[in-house]
């Protein structure tokens, strides 16, 4: 049998990184096997509904790649693929309505004020369990009801003896005593159907085989079985991932900037290195490999090896990972998205692919280059003392000595090449009997006034040129003198 899967969002906002790791799983549970990966909007929630949210699952799913195969954009045999559509259809009345007729669903006419009257606190929290007042009206008071347009919902009818167990691929067998099966509602007064009722009868009629989601919905599948087998339908394969927390191991948060893919690339993330990271968010393979290509996942992907215990969201690493991603990029790829971080800072007409070639292999994420190329525009101020150096013999007393002697040999200097200034360099050093860094750290620190550079001292001189090098040599000189 062909596997499917599905990746059923809310379009409630941006993509919380545990969906993006939901949407991801699903995808490659389907296509390690080459199966079909479909997309389905769950927007049943209308009070829930944010605009352009819709948009947004889109461009995510083009961004990280993970294309399905069926959805509302491009339709498919099982549609229409949002569940607001599939309303208008009645597709989920017309199943409520033939688990009303098979006595395990049933009409429910309680107002607010009744059902309040329920509700108890718990731990802090109101929990209203349904006390089945409404399955036990007679058929003429259903009929009166509902002919005098008497607001309704439909709730499930479960047994309060006995136990139900369901299975999922990961936990296992899991019994619940029936008791505790709240008669959930099915069809909400606005005749829209709940997600719990929803997800059974698209994961039916959409002939999915593995729902994968987020472990919150464990403990409600149960109730969800029990739905299947009322209908007589086959049960699909249940994946339940692992909740993902931060770093203190509590909730994802926007504050702590690990919230949304969307909020994850504005920081500065490269959509591959978000997607190799997120399929680390429970999942690991059986060595010790944490690159991987989206087409690596693909192959390597074995659902069965999905953690049950909570990951954790290691910030350290994504940024990490990320570098790995930039040192592999393609030059121009790079330059090109690297181009709008230079131009914060560089306005000057100075190289900027060599600018852009120093930093690769130095930066995290394309934030960090503005604060490490920022000199290149303006000299900053700086303290002397950054001229002194342990392990390169340096001092301010002797860079001083240093940069003037070096300055008559760089003002006759005609090729101003990186190679050609190292050579004449490592001339005056030999012949004067100094190491490299003794001459380097003084040419490097009087250029960009910084303690750290992404380049050495020839490769900044070649880069400013000869006239602006010399400028800051001197403005070091005057520095040192003063
Ligand atoms: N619409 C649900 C959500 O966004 C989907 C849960 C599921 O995958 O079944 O959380």
């Amino acid at each position: 049998m062909k596997i499917r899967t599905r990746y059923a969002p809310s379009p409630t906002g941006r993509m919380h990184v545990g969906n993006l790791r939901t949407a991801l799983y699903a995808y490659l549970i389907a296509k390690h096997e080459g199966g079909d990966y479909i997309l389905r909007i769950e927007d049943t929630d209308q009070g829930r509904f944010v605009e352009g949210a819709t948009e947004i699952i889109y461009d995510t799913l083009k961004g990280t790649g993970l294309i399905h195969d069926e959805g509302p954009d491009i339709g498919g045999p099982v549609g229409p693929y949002v569940q607001s559509d599939r309303v208008r259809e009645g597709i989920y009345m017309k199943y409520a309505k033939e688990l009303v007729e098979k006595g395990e669903a049933y009409y429910c006419f309680c107002d607010k004020e009744r059902l309040e009257s329920l509700a108890r606190e718990v731990n802090g929290e109101r929990i209203m369990t349904y006390d089945k007042h409404c399955l036990h009206l007679s058929k003429e008071e259903i009929e009166a009801n509902l002919a005098a347009g008497k607001p309704f919902v439909i709730r499930q009818n479960n047994p309060s003896e006995g136990t139900t167990t369901f299975h999922d691929e990961l936990y296992g067998d899991i019994s619940v005593d029936n008791s505790e099966l709240d008669d959930m509602v099915l069809i909400k007064s606005d005749g829209f159907p709940t997600y719990n009722f929803a997800n059974v009868i698209d994961d039916h009629l959409m002939g999915i085989t593995h729902v994968v989601r987020g472990a919150e919905y464990l403990s409600s599948s149960p109730k969800y079985n029990r739905l299947y087998e009322a209908f007589g339908w086959e049960i699909p394969k249940y994946i339940h991932c692992p909740t993902i927390t931060n770093e203190e191991h509590k909730k994802l948060s926007k504050r702590s900037g690990h919230a949304s893919y969307e909020d994850l690339i504005e920081a500065g993330f490269i959509p591959e290195a978000v997607v190799n990271f997120v399929a680390l968010l429970g999942w690991s393979p059986t060595d010790n490999t944490e690159i991987f290509s989206l087409d690596e996942l693909i192959h390597a992907f074995d659902y069965m090896h999905i953690a049950k215990n909570p990951a954790v969201f290691d910030m350290q690493k994504l940024r990490w990972m990320n570098s790995e991603y930039v040192k592999a990029m393609d030059e121009d790829k790079f330059y090109e998205n690297a181009l709008p971080y230079i131009k914060k800072v560089i306005t000057k007409p100075l190289d900027l692919k060599r600018i852009a070639a120093m930093v690769k292999s130095r930066i995290e994420i394309y934030p960090d280059i503005p604060e490490m190329i920022d000199f290149f525009e303006e000299l900053p101020e700086y303290s002397t003392d950054l001229y002194i150096h342990k392990k390169m013999k340096t001092t301010k007393e002797n860079s001083l000595e240093l940069l003037k002697e070096v300055m008559p040999i760089l003002e006759g200097q005609e090729d101003w090449s990186n190679d050609a200034l190292f050579e004449t360099l490592k001339k005056f050093g030999e012949e004067k009997g100094y190491k490299t860094g003794y001459i380097m750290w003084p040419i490097r620190t009087a250029l960009s006034g910084k303690q750290t550079t992404p380049a050495g001292a020839t490769e900044l001189l070649e880069v400013f040129g000869k006239e602006e090098s010399l400028e800051r040599l001197k403005k070091g000189i005057a520095l040192l003198e003063a």
